[in-house]
Protein backbone atom coordinates (compact mmCIF):
# COMPACT_ATOMS: atom_id res chain seq x y z
CA UNK A 1 0.00 0.00 0.00
CA UNK A 2 1.27 3.52 -0.67
CA UNK A 3 1.41 6.32 2.39
CA UNK A 4 -1.92 6.88 1.68
CA UNK A 5 -3.25 3.74 2.30
CA UNK A 6 -3.96 2.98 -1.92
CA UNK A 7 -2.28 0.61 -3.42
CA UNK A 8 1.03 1.05 -5.44
CA UNK A 9 0.23 1.29 -9.17
CA UNK A 10 1.05 -1.97 -11.34
CA UNK A 11 3.21 -1.05 -14.23
CA UNK A 12 5.57 -2.59 -16.90
CA UNK A 13 9.30 -3.12 -17.06
CA UNK A 14 9.66 0.20 -17.92
CA UNK A 15 7.14 1.80 -15.97
CA UNK A 16 3.99 2.45 -17.83
CA UNK A 17 1.03 1.59 -15.97
CA UNK A 18 -0.72 -2.19 -15.97
CA UNK A 19 -4.82 -1.71 -17.32
CA UNK A 20 -5.86 -5.54 -16.97
CA UNK A 21 -3.75 -8.06 -15.46
CA UNK A 22 -6.35 -10.50 -15.77
CA UNK A 23 -7.65 -10.70 -19.07
CA UNK A 24 -5.69 -10.81 -22.14
CA UNK A 25 -6.41 -8.41 -25.01
CA UNK A 26 -8.74 -10.86 -27.55
CA UNK A 27 -10.48 -10.39 -30.99
CA UNK A 28 -13.71 -11.16 -29.28
CA UNK A 29 -14.50 -12.65 -26.37
CA UNK A 30 -13.40 -16.06 -27.01
CA UNK A 31 -10.11 -14.79 -28.78
CA UNK A 32 -7.53 -15.47 -30.48
CA UNK A 33 -5.22 -14.01 -28.32
CA UNK A 34 -3.78 -10.00 -29.85
CA UNK A 35 0.09 -10.09 -30.64
CA UNK A 36 -0.29 -5.97 -29.24
CA UNK A 37 -1.24 -7.51 -26.08
CA UNK A 38 2.28 -6.05 -25.02
CA UNK A 39 2.01 -6.37 -21.50
CA UNK A 40 1.08 -10.11 -21.60
CA UNK A 41 4.41 -10.35 -24.28
CA UNK A 42 6.76 -9.20 -21.55
CA UNK A 43 4.97 -10.74 -19.19
CA UNK A 44 5.01 -13.99 -20.59
CA UNK A 45 9.26 -13.35 -22.32
CA UNK A 46 10.26 -12.36 -19.26
CA UNK A 47 9.07 -15.31 -16.85
CA UNK A 48 10.32 -17.30 -20.22
CA UNK A 49 14.03 -16.24 -18.69
CA UNK A 50 13.77 -16.55 -14.89
CA UNK A 51 15.94 -19.38 -14.59
CA UNK A 52 19.67 -18.26 -14.73
CA UNK A 53 22.19 -21.06 -14.99
CA UNK A 54 22.14 -23.53 -12.23
CA UNK A 55 25.86 -23.51 -10.29
CA UNK A 56 27.69 -26.56 -11.99
CA UNK A 57 28.44 -27.61 -8.41
CA UNK A 58 26.90 -26.25 -5.20
CA UNK A 59 23.61 -25.58 -6.54
CA UNK A 60 21.09 -26.20 -3.52
CA UNK A 61 22.21 -23.86 -1.12
CA UNK A 62 20.94 -20.69 1.53
CA UNK A 63 22.91 -17.81 2.69
CA UNK A 64 22.74 -14.99 5.39
CA UNK A 65 24.29 -11.73 6.06
CA UNK A 66 26.05 -10.65 9.06
CA UNK A 67 29.17 -9.60 10.60
CA UNK A 68 32.79 -10.49 11.88
CA UNK A 69 34.08 -9.31 14.46
CA UNK A 70 38.31 -9.43 15.47
CA UNK A 71 38.44 -10.48 18.81
CA UNK A 72 43.13 -10.74 18.57
CA UNK A 73 45.71 -8.84 17.53
CA UNK A 74 46.83 -10.18 14.55
CA UNK A 75 48.53 -7.04 13.12
CA UNK A 76 52.08 -9.34 13.18
CA UNK A 77 51.15 -11.67 10.71
CA UNK A 78 48.91 -9.40 8.65
CA UNK A 79 48.39 -6.11 7.30
CA UNK A 80 44.56 -6.73 5.91
CA UNK A 81 42.62 -3.85 6.87
CA UNK A 82 39.60 -5.71 8.43
CA UNK A 83 41.72 -7.49 10.48
CA UNK A 84 43.52 -5.02 11.99
CA UNK A 85 41.75 -4.10 15.54
CA UNK A 86 40.24 -5.73 18.05
CA UNK A 87 36.73 -5.25 18.07
CA UNK A 88 36.69 -4.50 14.25
CA UNK A 89 33.49 -5.07 12.30
CA UNK A 90 33.24 -6.20 8.76
CA UNK A 91 29.46 -6.85 7.09
CA UNK A 92 29.36 -10.12 5.63
CA UNK A 93 27.70 -12.14 3.35
CA UNK A 94 27.76 -16.02 3.90
CA UNK A 95 26.35 -18.69 1.66
CA UNK A 96 26.03 -22.77 2.73
CA UNK A 97 25.39 -25.21 0.42
CA UNK A 98 25.65 -28.83 -0.65
CA UNK A 99 27.91 -29.78 -3.62
CA UNK A 100 26.92 -32.61 -5.53
CA UNK A 101 22.95 -32.61 -6.19
CA UNK A 102 20.77 -30.10 -8.09
CA UNK A 103 18.90 -27.06 -6.82
CA UNK A 104 15.90 -29.10 -5.15
CA UNK A 105 18.05 -31.58 -4.15
CA UNK A 106 17.53 -32.74 -0.03
CA UNK A 107 19.59 -31.03 2.18
CA UNK A 108 20.67 -34.00 4.05
CA UNK A 109 22.22 -35.59 1.42
CA UNK A 110 25.50 -37.41 2.26
CA UNK A 111 28.05 -34.28 1.04
CA UNK A 112 30.66 -31.50 1.70
CA UNK A 113 28.78 -28.72 2.98
CA UNK A 114 30.19 -25.28 1.62
CA UNK A 115 31.07 -22.43 3.33
CA UNK A 116 31.44 -19.21 1.73
CA UNK A 117 31.94 -16.23 3.02
CA UNK A 118 32.31 -12.55 1.85
CA UNK A 119 33.70 -9.85 3.84
CA UNK A 120 32.79 -6.25 2.51
CA UNK A 121 35.95 -4.92 3.64
CA UNK A 122 37.31 -1.20 3.14
CA UNK A 123 40.10 -2.63 0.37
CA UNK A 124 37.49 -4.10 -1.51
CA UNK A 125 35.74 -8.08 -1.00
CA UNK A 126 37.54 -10.85 0.04
CA UNK A 127 35.82 -14.29 -0.48
CA UNK A 128 36.94 -17.26 1.56
CA UNK A 129 35.30 -20.10 -0.36
CA UNK A 130 35.36 -22.81 2.15
CA UNK A 131 34.11 -26.34 3.20
CA UNK A 132 32.85 -27.88 6.17
CA UNK A 133 35.54 -30.48 6.02
CA UNK A 134 39.19 -29.82 6.77
CA UNK A 135 40.15 -31.76 3.36
CA UNK A 136 39.64 -32.40 -0.03
CA UNK A 137 39.28 -35.72 -1.95
CA UNK A 138 42.45 -34.45 -4.87
CA UNK A 139 45.30 -32.43 -5.10
CA UNK A 140 45.54 -31.44 -8.25
CA UNK A 141 42.65 -29.94 -10.08
CA UNK A 142 43.40 -31.66 -13.66
CA UNK A 143 41.41 -34.26 -11.78
CA UNK A 144 37.94 -32.14 -10.78
CA UNK A 145 35.97 -32.25 -13.57
CA UNK A 146 36.56 -36.08 -13.55
CA UNK A 147 35.80 -36.00 -10.25
CA UNK A 148 32.34 -34.04 -10.14
CA UNK A 149 30.95 -36.21 -13.51
CA UNK A 150 31.49 -39.03 -10.79
CA UNK A 151 29.36 -37.64 -8.41
CA UNK A 152 26.55 -36.63 -10.17
CA UNK A 153 24.23 -38.69 -12.78
CA UNK A 154 25.37 -41.49 -15.30
CA UNK A 155 25.12 -40.42 -18.55
CA UNK A 156 22.84 -42.71 -20.00
CA UNK A 157 20.33 -43.15 -17.06
CA UNK A 158 20.85 -40.08 -15.70
CA UNK A 159 20.82 -41.66 -12.28
CA UNK A 160 23.31 -41.80 -9.74
CA UNK A 161 25.90 -43.80 -10.31
CA UNK A 162 27.46 -46.23 -7.76
CA UNK A 163 30.17 -47.49 -9.67
CA UNK A 164 31.38 -44.31 -11.05
CA UNK A 165 31.58 -42.66 -7.76
CA UNK A 166 33.70 -45.31 -6.15
CA UNK A 167 35.19 -46.20 -9.36
CA UNK A 168 36.78 -43.12 -9.42
CA UNK A 169 37.67 -42.79 -5.40
CA UNK A 170 38.74 -46.45 -5.42
CA UNK A 171 41.65 -44.87 -7.99
CA UNK A 172 42.36 -41.97 -6.61
CA UNK A 173 43.72 -42.85 -3.62
CA UNK A 174 44.53 -39.38 -2.06
CA UNK A 175 40.74 -39.41 -1.62
CA UNK A 176 40.71 -41.85 1.30
CA UNK A 177 41.09 -39.22 3.82
CA UNK A 178 38.40 -36.93 2.94
CA UNK A 179 35.64 -40.58 2.24
CA UNK A 180 36.29 -41.09 5.84
CA UNK A 181 35.18 -37.70 7.04
CA UNK A 182 32.49 -37.62 4.50
CA UNK A 183 31.07 -41.38 5.59
CA UNK A 184 31.57 -40.51 9.16
CA UNK A 185 28.23 -38.33 10.75
CA UNK A 186 29.86 -34.93 9.87
CA UNK A 187 29.27 -35.81 6.11
CA UNK A 188 24.96 -35.42 7.18
CA UNK A 189 25.39 -32.31 9.78
CA UNK A 190 21.63 -31.69 11.25
CA UNK A 191 22.00 -28.06 9.96
CA UNK A 192 24.07 -25.82 8.92
CA UNK A 193 24.49 -23.86 12.24
CA UNK A 194 25.72 -27.15 13.67
CA UNK A 195 28.70 -27.91 11.58
CA UNK A 196 32.40 -26.24 11.33
CA UNK A 197 33.65 -23.69 8.43
CA UNK A 198 37.44 -24.16 6.98
CA UNK A 199 39.39 -23.14 4.57
CA UNK A 200 40.75 -26.27 3.83
CA UNK A 201 43.75 -24.65 1.57
CA UNK A 202 46.54 -23.34 3.29
CA UNK A 203 46.70 -19.19 2.43
CA UNK A 204 49.39 -16.93 2.60
CA UNK A 205 49.45 -13.49 5.68
CA UNK A 206 52.11 -11.29 4.90
CA UNK A 207 52.39 -7.88 6.95
CA UNK A 208 53.51 -4.69 7.22
CA UNK A 209 57.10 -5.47 6.82
CA UNK A 210 56.65 -8.03 4.18
CA UNK A 211 56.85 -10.83 6.43
CA UNK A 212 55.17 -13.95 5.42
CA UNK A 213 52.66 -16.85 7.43
CA UNK A 214 51.16 -19.84 6.47
CA UNK A 215 47.91 -19.97 7.55
CA UNK A 216 45.01 -22.17 7.97
CA UNK A 217 41.22 -20.90 9.12
CA UNK A 218 38.90 -22.78 11.07
CA UNK A 219 35.24 -21.24 11.87
CA UNK A 220 34.43 -23.67 14.94
CA UNK A 221 30.60 -23.70 15.60
CA UNK A 222 29.24 -21.89 18.53
CA UNK A 223 26.35 -23.99 18.54
CA UNK A 224 28.19 -27.78 18.41
CA UNK A 225 28.47 -30.25 16.10
CA UNK A 226 25.23 -32.11 15.49
CA UNK A 227 24.75 -34.07 12.91
CA UNK A 228 22.33 -36.74 11.40
CA UNK A 229 22.73 -40.81 11.52
CA UNK A 230 22.18 -42.20 8.15
CA UNK A 231 19.03 -43.46 9.44
CA UNK A 232 17.68 -40.04 10.34
CA UNK A 233 19.50 -38.30 6.91
CA UNK A 234 17.06 -40.46 4.83
CA UNK A 235 14.09 -39.95 7.20
CA UNK A 236 14.75 -36.04 6.77
CA UNK A 237 15.05 -36.66 2.91
CA UNK A 238 11.75 -37.04 2.47
CA UNK A 239 10.03 -35.46 5.81
CA UNK A 240 11.76 -32.27 4.95
CA UNK A 241 14.50 -31.64 1.98
CA UNK A 242 14.90 -28.09 2.69
CA UNK A 243 15.24 -28.74 6.73
CA UNK A 244 19.00 -27.18 7.12
CA UNK A 245 17.59 -23.64 4.82
CA UNK A 246 14.50 -23.75 7.16
CA UNK A 247 16.50 -24.08 10.07
CA UNK A 248 19.14 -21.26 9.33
CA UNK A 249 16.05 -18.99 8.21
CA UNK A 250 13.57 -19.69 11.11
CA UNK A 251 16.56 -19.63 13.69
CA UNK A 252 17.55 -15.82 12.53
CA UNK A 253 14.18 -14.66 12.03
CA UNK A 254 13.78 -15.79 15.68
CA UNK A 255 16.65 -13.23 17.11
CA UNK A 256 18.27 -16.77 17.85
CA UNK A 257 21.55 -15.45 15.56
CA UNK A 258 24.13 -18.29 14.81
CA UNK A 259 27.81 -17.49 15.11
CA UNK A 260 31.42 -19.21 14.91
CA UNK A 261 34.83 -18.70 16.46
CA UNK A 262 37.42 -18.10 13.87
CA UNK A 263 40.64 -19.75 14.71
CA UNK A 264 43.89 -19.72 12.64
CA UNK A 265 46.81 -22.08 12.28
CA UNK A 266 49.76 -20.09 12.18
CA UNK A 267 53.10 -21.37 10.83
CA UNK A 268 56.72 -19.60 9.82
CA UNK A 269 58.17 -20.56 7.18
CA UNK A 270 60.92 -21.90 8.65
CA UNK A 271 58.52 -24.42 10.40
CA UNK A 272 57.08 -25.02 7.04
CA UNK A 273 60.49 -26.31 5.45
CA UNK A 274 60.68 -29.28 7.09
CA UNK A 275 57.18 -30.16 8.13
CA UNK A 276 56.42 -33.74 8.24
CA UNK A 277 53.09 -33.47 5.98
CA UNK A 278 53.49 -31.16 2.77
CA UNK A 279 51.76 -27.82 3.76
CA UNK A 280 50.57 -27.41 0.48
CA UNK A 281 48.31 -30.47 -0.10
CA UNK A 282 44.61 -30.19 0.63
CA UNK A 283 44.17 -34.05 1.51
CA UNK A 284 46.20 -33.12 4.47
CA UNK A 285 45.79 -31.61 7.89
CA UNK A 286 48.18 -29.38 10.48
CA UNK A 287 47.66 -31.63 13.50
CA UNK A 288 46.52 -29.70 16.67
CA UNK A 289 49.05 -30.32 18.58
CA UNK A 290 51.85 -29.10 16.20
CA UNK A 291 49.69 -26.06 15.55
CA UNK A 292 47.25 -24.74 18.31
CA UNK A 293 44.51 -23.39 16.59
CA UNK A 294 44.94 -19.75 18.29
CA UNK A 295 41.32 -17.93 18.25
CA UNK A 296 40.91 -14.51 16.46
CA UNK A 297 37.77 -13.83 15.70
CA UNK A 298 33.56 -14.14 15.74
CA UNK A 299 31.71 -14.51 12.78
CA UNK A 300 27.71 -13.94 13.28
CA UNK A 301 25.01 -14.44 11.18
CA UNK A 302 22.03 -11.87 11.96
CA UNK A 303 20.36 -11.06 7.95
CA UNK A 304 17.79 -12.93 6.38
CA UNK A 305 18.00 -12.11 3.05
CA UNK A 306 15.20 -10.32 1.74
CA UNK A 307 15.13 -12.14 -1.65
CA UNK A 308 16.49 -15.60 -2.16
CA UNK A 309 17.57 -14.47 -5.79
CA UNK A 310 18.53 -11.65 -5.85
CA UNK A 311 20.91 -12.55 -2.91
CA UNK A 312 21.65 -16.07 -2.25
CA UNK A 313 21.28 -17.46 -6.05
CA UNK A 314 22.96 -14.59 -7.14
CA UNK A 315 25.63 -14.57 -4.46
CA UNK A 316 29.11 -15.55 -6.16
CA UNK A 317 32.00 -16.48 -4.27
CA UNK A 318 35.86 -16.73 -5.72
CA UNK A 319 39.13 -17.68 -3.98
CA UNK A 320 40.55 -15.08 -6.19
CA UNK A 321 39.36 -12.01 -4.16
CA UNK A 322 41.70 -11.74 -2.09
CA UNK A 323 42.80 -8.11 -0.33
CA UNK A 324 46.22 -6.66 0.80
CA UNK A 325 47.35 -8.83 3.42
CA UNK A 326 46.12 -11.98 2.15
CA UNK A 327 47.31 -13.93 -0.54
CA UNK A 328 47.19 -17.49 -2.37
CA UNK A 329 49.43 -20.38 -1.26
CA UNK A 330 51.09 -22.40 -4.35
CA UNK A 331 48.81 -25.08 -3.08
CA UNK A 332 47.86 -26.33 -7.01
CA UNK A 333 43.97 -27.02 -6.40
CA UNK A 334 43.95 -23.37 -5.04
CA UNK A 335 46.12 -22.35 -7.80
CA UNK A 336 43.34 -23.08 -10.34
CA UNK A 337 40.11 -22.32 -8.35
CA UNK A 338 41.58 -18.74 -8.76
CA UNK A 339 40.16 -18.82 -12.22
CA UNK A 340 37.48 -21.07 -12.44
CA UNK A 341 35.34 -19.91 -9.57
CA UNK A 342 35.30 -16.65 -11.67
CA UNK A 343 35.18 -18.24 -15.09
CA UNK A 344 32.35 -19.90 -13.79
CA UNK A 345 30.50 -16.79 -12.83
CA UNK A 346 30.93 -15.33 -15.60
CA UNK A 347 29.38 -17.57 -17.69
CA UNK A 348 26.33 -17.80 -14.93
CA UNK A 349 25.72 -14.42 -14.24
CA UNK A 350 27.83 -12.45 -16.81
CA UNK A 351 31.02 -9.98 -17.53
CA UNK A 352 29.44 -7.68 -15.12
CA UNK A 353 28.35 -9.90 -12.15
CA UNK A 354 30.42 -7.58 -9.82
CA UNK A 355 27.63 -4.96 -10.26
CA UNK A 356 24.96 -6.98 -8.80
CA UNK A 357 24.48 -5.52 -5.31
CA UNK A 358 25.37 -8.78 -3.07
CA UNK A 359 28.72 -8.62 -5.02
CA UNK A 360 29.60 -5.55 -5.07
CA UNK A 361 32.19 -3.94 -3.08
CA UNK A 362 29.98 -1.76 -1.17
CA UNK A 363 33.42 -0.30 1.12
CA UNK A 364 35.94 0.42 -1.65
CA UNK A 365 33.82 1.58 -4.78
CA UNK A 366 34.79 -0.25 -7.81
CA UNK A 367 37.31 2.21 -9.91
CA UNK A 368 38.57 0.38 -12.46
CA UNK A 369 39.62 0.97 -16.61
CA UNK A 370 37.39 -2.56 -17.32
CA UNK A 371 34.03 -1.25 -19.51
CA UNK A 372 30.93 -2.11 -21.34
CA UNK A 373 29.74 -5.98 -21.65
CA UNK A 374 26.38 -7.24 -20.79
CA UNK A 375 24.33 -5.79 -18.17
CA UNK A 376 26.65 -2.82 -17.37
CA UNK A 377 24.24 -1.32 -14.71
CA UNK A 378 26.34 1.54 -13.84
CA UNK A 379 27.55 5.05 -15.61
CA UNK A 380 30.03 2.57 -17.00
CA UNK A 381 33.28 4.64 -16.55
CA UNK A 382 30.86 7.96 -17.33
CA UNK A 383 33.50 9.96 -19.74
CA UNK A 384 36.86 9.61 -17.81
CA UNK A 385 39.64 7.79 -19.34
CA UNK A 386 39.29 4.28 -20.34
CA UNK A 387 42.81 3.79 -20.32
CA UNK A 388 46.02 3.77 -18.45
CA UNK A 389 48.32 5.05 -18.05
CA UNK A 390 46.57 8.66 -18.41
CA UNK A 391 47.24 12.18 -17.40
CA UNK A 392 43.32 12.88 -17.11
CA UNK A 393 43.12 12.19 -12.90
CA UNK A 394 42.13 8.75 -13.58
CA UNK A 395 42.94 6.03 -10.59
CA UNK A 396 46.34 4.97 -10.97
CA UNK A 397 47.85 1.70 -8.97
CA UNK A 398 49.28 2.09 -5.22
CA UNK A 399 52.27 0.14 -4.78
CA UNK A 400 51.57 -0.70 -1.48
CA UNK A 401 48.67 -3.13 -2.69
CA UNK A 402 51.26 -5.39 -3.84
CA UNK A 403 52.53 -8.64 -2.52
CA UNK A 404 55.76 -8.82 -1.50
CA UNK A 405 57.96 -11.10 -4.08
CA UNK A 406 58.64 -14.50 -3.09
CA UNK A 407 61.16 -17.30 -4.49
CA UNK A 408 60.11 -19.73 -7.37
CA UNK A 409 61.94 -22.83 -8.54
CA UNK A 410 62.14 -26.13 -9.99
CA UNK A 411 61.97 -27.70 -13.23
CA UNK A 412 58.72 -27.08 -15.48
CA UNK A 413 56.68 -30.14 -16.28
CA UNK A 414 53.59 -32.46 -15.11
CA UNK A 415 55.34 -33.74 -11.82
CA UNK A 416 53.28 -36.16 -9.43
CA UNK A 417 52.77 -36.33 -5.82
CA UNK A 418 56.39 -37.05 -4.43
CA UNK A 419 55.05 -39.11 -0.92
CA UNK A 420 51.71 -40.97 -1.70
CA UNK A 421 52.10 -43.56 1.18
CA UNK A 422 51.41 -40.51 3.63
CA UNK A 423 48.04 -40.67 2.50
CA UNK A 424 46.76 -43.31 4.74
CA UNK A 425 48.14 -41.26 7.53
CA UNK A 426 45.84 -38.85 8.81
CA UNK A 427 42.64 -41.20 7.87
CA UNK A 428 44.18 -43.94 10.07
CA UNK A 429 44.81 -41.42 13.21
CA UNK A 430 41.51 -39.71 12.57
CA UNK A 431 39.85 -44.04 12.83
CA UNK A 432 41.69 -44.77 15.66
CA UNK A 433 42.34 -42.23 18.24
CA UNK A 434 39.61 -39.29 17.20
CA UNK A 435 36.52 -41.40 16.57
CA UNK A 436 34.71 -42.85 19.33
CA UNK A 437 33.98 -46.67 18.86
CA UNK A 438 29.85 -45.40 17.95
CA UNK A 439 31.55 -43.14 15.32
CA UNK A 440 33.51 -45.88 14.13
CA UNK A 441 30.52 -48.01 14.06
CA UNK A 442 28.36 -45.47 12.26
CA UNK A 443 31.24 -44.71 9.38
CA UNK A 444 31.44 -48.58 8.60
CA UNK A 445 27.25 -48.86 8.66
CA UNK A 446 27.48 -45.64 6.16
CA UNK A 447 30.15 -46.89 3.95
CA UNK A 448 28.73 -50.52 3.56
CA UNK A 449 25.25 -49.29 2.77
CA UNK A 450 26.38 -46.85 -0.50
CA UNK A 451 29.47 -49.11 -1.67
CA UNK A 452 27.32 -52.08 -1.55
CA UNK A 453 25.82 -50.75 -4.58
CA UNK A 454 29.26 -50.85 -6.58
CA UNK A 455 30.31 -54.02 -8.42
CA UNK A 456 32.27 -56.59 -6.41
CA UNK A 457 35.68 -55.81 -8.01
CA UNK A 458 35.34 -51.93 -7.15
CA UNK A 459 34.20 -52.48 -3.65
CA UNK A 460 37.15 -54.59 -3.37
CA UNK A 461 39.58 -52.45 -4.39
CA UNK A 462 38.21 -49.69 -2.64
CA UNK A 463 38.44 -51.55 0.59
CA UNK A 464 42.01 -52.40 0.59
CA UNK A 465 42.22 -48.30 0.47
CA UNK A 466 40.29 -48.18 3.92
CA UNK A 467 42.40 -51.64 5.11
CA UNK A 468 45.79 -49.72 4.25
CA UNK A 469 44.54 -46.49 6.62
CA UNK A 470 44.10 -49.27 9.38
CA UNK A 471 43.56 -52.67 9.46
CA UNK A 472 40.56 -53.42 11.70
CA UNK A 473 39.11 -50.05 9.21
CA UNK A 474 39.65 -52.51 6.69
CA UNK A 475 37.95 -56.03 7.91
CA UNK A 476 35.20 -54.44 9.55
CA UNK A 477 34.07 -52.92 6.12
CA UNK A 478 35.16 -55.96 4.53
CA UNK A 479 32.54 -57.75 6.89
CA UNK A 480 29.91 -55.37 6.11
CA UNK A 481 30.47 -56.07 2.32
CA UNK A 482 30.28 -60.29 2.83
CA UNK A 483 33.49 -59.55 1.14
CA UNK A 484 36.76 -62.01 1.71
CA UNK A 485 39.24 -60.24 4.51
CA UNK A 486 41.94 -61.77 2.98
CA UNK A 487 41.08 -60.92 -0.65
CA UNK A 488 41.43 -56.90 0.55
CA UNK A 489 44.48 -58.14 2.57
CA UNK A 490 46.33 -58.99 -0.59
CA UNK A 491 44.80 -56.33 -2.62
CA UNK A 492 46.18 -53.76 0.23
CA UNK A 493 49.62 -54.95 -0.08
CA UNK A 494 49.89 -54.44 -4.01
CA UNK A 495 50.85 -51.23 -5.76
CA UNK A 496 47.91 -48.89 -6.81
CA UNK A 497 48.76 -49.80 -10.40
CA UNK A 498 48.99 -53.50 -9.86
CA UNK A 499 45.99 -53.25 -7.41
CA UNK A 500 43.56 -51.75 -10.52
CA UNK A 501 44.86 -54.38 -13.09
CA UNK A 502 43.68 -57.03 -10.46
CA UNK A 503 40.55 -55.57 -9.75
P1 LIG B 1 43.17 -33.76 17.44
O1 LIG B 1 42.74 -34.85 18.36
O2 LIG B 1 43.86 -32.57 18.01
O3 LIG B 1 41.95 -33.20 16.58
C1 LIG B 1 40.98 -34.04 16.10
C2 LIG B 1 39.91 -33.18 15.48
O4 LIG B 1 39.11 -34.03 14.70
C3 LIG B 1 38.93 -32.56 16.47
O5 LIG B 1 39.42 -31.40 17.01
C4 LIG B 1 37.75 -32.31 15.56
O6 LIG B 1 38.00 -31.14 14.78
C5 LIG B 1 37.85 -33.43 14.55
N1 LIG B 1 36.87 -34.50 14.69
C6 LIG B 1 36.33 -35.01 15.79
N2 LIG B 1 35.48 -35.99 15.45
C7 LIG B 1 35.51 -36.10 14.11
C8 LIG B 1 34.84 -36.93 13.18
N3 LIG B 1 33.99 -37.86 13.57
N4 LIG B 1 35.10 -36.76 11.87
C9 LIG B 1 35.99 -35.84 11.47
N5 LIG B 1 36.65 -35.01 12.31
C10 LIG B 1 36.41 -35.17 13.62
O7 LIG B 1 44.06 -34.48 16.35
P2 LIG B 1 44.85 -33.96 15.09
O8 LIG B 1 44.84 -32.49 14.93
O9 LIG B 1 46.14 -34.66 15.13
O10 LIG B 1 43.99 -34.59 13.91
C11 LIG B 1 43.70 -35.98 13.90
C12 LIG B 1 42.71 -36.19 12.81
O11 LIG B 1 41.54 -35.43 13.10
C13 LIG B 1 43.19 -35.65 11.45
O12 LIG B 1 43.94 -36.60 10.76
C14 LIG B 1 41.91 -35.32 10.77
O13 LIG B 1 41.40 -36.48 10.16
C15 LIG B 1 40.97 -34.93 11.90
N6 LIG B 1 40.78 -33.47 11.95
C16 LIG B 1 41.85 -32.65 12.19
C17 LIG B 1 41.72 -31.30 12.07
C18 LIG B 1 42.91 -30.42 12.16
O14 LIG B 1 42.85 -29.30 11.64
N7 LIG B 1 43.99 -30.83 12.81
C19 LIG B 1 40.41 -30.68 11.79
C20 LIG B 1 39.34 -31.63 11.67
C21 LIG B 1 39.56 -32.97 11.71
P3 LIG B 1 37.25 -29.78 14.97
O15 LIG B 1 37.75 -29.30 16.30
O16 LIG B 1 37.71 -28.95 13.84
O17 LIG B 1 35.81 -30.09 14.99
Amino acid sequence: MGEDGSRKRLTRAFGMPVGDDQNSKTAGERGPVLLEDVHLLEKLGHFDRERIPERVVHAKGAGAGGYFEVTADVTRYTKAKFLSEIGKRTDVFVRFSTVGGEKGSADSERDPRGFAIKFYTEEGNYDLVGNNTPVFFIRDPMKFPDFIHTQKRNPATNLKDPDAFWDFLSLTPESIHQVTILFSDRGTPATYRNMNGYSSHTYKWYNEEGDHYWVQYHFKTDQGIKNLTREGADVMRSKDPDHATRDLYDAIARGDYPSWTLEMQIMTPEQAKDYRFDILDITKVWPHADFPPVKIGKLVLNRNPANYFAEVEQAAFSPSSLVPGIAASPDKMLQARLFSYHDTHVHRLGPNYHLIPVNAPRNSPEQSYQRDGFMRTDSNGGGGPNYWPNSFDGPGPDISAKEPTFDVSGKAGHHPYSHPNDDFVQPGNLYRDVMTEQDRENLVGNIVSHLGEAKKRIQLRQTALFFKADSDYGRRVATGLGLDAKDVEKLAHMSQEDRAKAT
